[in-house]
């Protein structure tokens, strides 16, 4: 008998019809002789709605009763899909995060998961029943709950998943697997079998929403089969494998972009030692993360300096800026929120020169400009003006191949970029 921890969307229980379809799907899987634990998320659209209640009240709603309001819509759905596999007379149990003992550190709103207890889940598991968790959260030391930010619901049924030694994780949602990019964005975009779990983690980090990053490293740590799938439709999904060192890689696997950035640029900052820790210092201490950096030395003994942050973070980085360019005595701070990220992601590009100078020209040939550029080992990001976002991606789709009618360039030991 095998376990399995499957986890549906906020897309996959949106109506009472939905959650009823997802109950047919779990009872199939059980019925199939498994032991199933079922994670699930807010109905669609909830998690967004609870956020606008909370701003109509406070601006800025203090931390820890915001999560425990957010933390309702998962509560609402786990109750309601557990009824409706009781109706079908299977037996069912749901928990909060907090009654799983999933506990996490106190960091509201985006809590990280410590350790889970679980001993209520086996129980039930032993005597037959179908077991129905909360996504998205968790309980802290102090016992305030807390969640584990947009998203996820992911990590928790990863997270479960390794504590329980599950023989796989699928991540039911409304796309029938990982795609080389967003199937919203590329009509051409193609669904991969297998992706590996380091690209899939690039991928995640860089921006594309399909999986939490958090569940991609908790797969990662814990080696938890995982697999993406649609609940709508059958099908194989997408594997996320942990060795392909025999396997033909294609170049590029995938095309990520992040629409939640802006940019910060110092114009003209004096070149000197200790100028950028003069600079992202403050930033630092007020908490916000940095992305891109990229720093241009001019000869005349100044400095241009420019990095990315949240675009949550916008309003807050500028003021901060602006206040420290003074003291350092800088020329000019400006910023721009209307940016985006975009990103090729493939462990095949390792070995490949060429791949950054294929991506730049086929932006230039659409007269899309380049702002800032950087790069790791499995991939390369630019920065660009966000109206070319569209038209950036499915450009970059069509030339590394990637389209569903392409031919796809594989990594065959020369240089294919
Ligand atoms: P859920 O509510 O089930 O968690 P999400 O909206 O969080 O679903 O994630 C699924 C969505 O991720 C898809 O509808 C799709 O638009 C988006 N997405 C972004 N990048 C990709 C990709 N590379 N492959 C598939 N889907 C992607
Ligand atoms: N409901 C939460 C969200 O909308 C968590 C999740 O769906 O994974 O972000
Ligand atoms: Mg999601």
């Amino acid at each position: 008998m095998a376990l399995i921890v499957q986890k549906y969307g906020g897309t996959s229980v949106g109506t009472p019809e939905r959650i009823e379809h997802v109950a047919e799907k779990v009872i199939k899987t059980k019925e199939a002789g498994n032991d199933v634990v079922v994670v699930v998320s807010a109905m669609s659209g909830e998690t967004n709605r609870l956020i606008d209640l909370a701003k109509a009240i406070h601006p800025r709603p203090p931390a820890r009763e915001l999560d425990m309001l957010l933390s309702t819509g998962e509560q609402v759905t786990i109750s309601l899909l557990t009824m409706a596999l009781e109706k079908r007379g299977h037996a069912a149990r749901c928990y909060t995060g907090a009654q799983v003992k999933i506990l996490t550190d106190s960091a509201h709103s985006k809590a990280r998961i410590q350790e889970i207890d679980a001993k209520v889940v086996s129980e039930d598991l032993k005597v037959g029943r179908i077991v129905v968790v909360a996504g998205f959260q968790g309980v802290d030391s102090t016992g305030a709950i807390t969640t584990l930010g947009r998203g996820g619901s992911d990590t928790t049924a990863v997270a479960l998943a390794a504590a329980l030694k599950a023989d796989e994780c699928q991540i039911y949602t409304d796309v029938d697997g990982v795609y080389t990019t967003d199937p919203r964005v590329v009509s051409k975009a193609r669904r991969l079998e297998r992706i590996t779990f380091e690209e899939m983690l690039e991928m995640a980090s860089l921006g594309s929403k399909i999986l939490q990053i958090r569940s991609v490293e908790f797969a990662g740590k814990y080696h938890v089969p995982l697999r993406v799938l649609s609940t709508f439709e059958e099908g194989p999904g997408t594997l996320i494998t942990f060795e392909d060192e025999n396997m033909e890689e294609p170049l590029i696997s995938g095309i990520a972009f992040n629409r939640d950035e802006a940019k910060l640029t110092v114009l003209g900052a004096p070149d000197r030692p200790g100028i950028a820790g003069a600079i992202l210092g403050p930033i630092s201490e007020a908490n916000i993360e940095v992305d891109m950096i990229v720093q241009n030395v001019s000869q005349s003994g100044a400095t241009d300096f420019t990095f990315t942050v949240h675009r949550n973070e916008y309003e807050r980085a500028l003021d901060i800026l602006q206040g420290s360019a003074k003291d350092m005595e800088a020329k000019e701070v400006y910023g721009d929120p209307k940016i985006v990220k975009l990103s090729l992601v493939g462990v095949g590009m390792r070995s490949h020169a060429g791949v950054a100078s294929r991506m730049f020209k086929t932006l230039a040939d659409e007269g899309i400009n380049i702002q800032m550029i950087s790069t790791s080992e499995i991939k390369i990001s630019v920065v660009i003006d966000e109206k070319y976002l569209e038209l950036g991606v499915r450009a970059l789709h069509t030339a590394f191949g990637l389209d569903e009618d392409g031919t796809q360039l594989r990594d065959e030991g020369k240089d294919a970029g």
